[in-house]
């Protein structure tokens, strides 16, 4: 687990633009945090390191929301049961595309749904109201295999 801190949301974006760099088709990134932590605002920061030009905003009413950058971006928030219930019955398979990476938040919330491998990005609250303690976890052998590049692009927000 590499732990990062960011003290605005421009940093956040910035770190996420970092993973952005990194990230291939058929990746899937996991958001956690409580509401507020600065999921959406990762979203952003990546959405925006891909080149996708429209605004990125919570997938509040849809489950998923399609974005063109340098390549394909699915973003989903499965904060709501519904959809939770959606994500399960559509089945996560069906979703996860070889041409696209995916966001989604509160992914922690169907992670029996989830494939083997993703990386896991926590986002907490830290002492002042800008400040964030952003955790991320290299889950599954193909992104354990990824390590050394996923702590290269974070150590400049790395407190350990
Ligand atoms: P979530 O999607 O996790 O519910 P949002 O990204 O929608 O959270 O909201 C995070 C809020 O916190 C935004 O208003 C953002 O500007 C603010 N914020 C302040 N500091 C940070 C930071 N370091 N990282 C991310 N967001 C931050
Ligand atoms: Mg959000």
């Amino acid at each position: 687990m590499i732990q990062a801190r960011t003290t605005s949301s421009d940093e956040t974006a910035a770190l996420a633009a970092a993973v952005a760099e990194l990230a291939g088709a058929g990746d899937l990134i996991v958001l956690s945090g409580d509401l507020g932590a600065g999921k959406t605002a990762f979203a952003k920061g990546f959405g925006a390191a891909l080149g996708v030009s429209e605004p990125i905003t919570s997938p509040t009413f849809t489950l998923v929301r399609e974005y063109v950058g340098r390549m394909k971006l699915y973003h989903l928030d499965v904060y709501r049961l519904e959809q939770i219930e959606e994500a399960l019955d559509l089945g996560l398979a069906e979703l996860l595309d070889d041409d696209a990476v995916t966001l989604i938040e509160w992914g922690d919330a169907i992670l029996p749904a989830l494939p083997p491998d993703y990386l896991e990005v926590r986002l907490e609250l830290g002492e002042s109201d800008d400040d964030r303690v952003i955790e991320v976890s290299l889950i599954g052998r193909a992104w354990a295999a990824r390590s050394v590049v996923v702590g290269r692009a974070l150590q400049r927000w790395s407190s350990c």
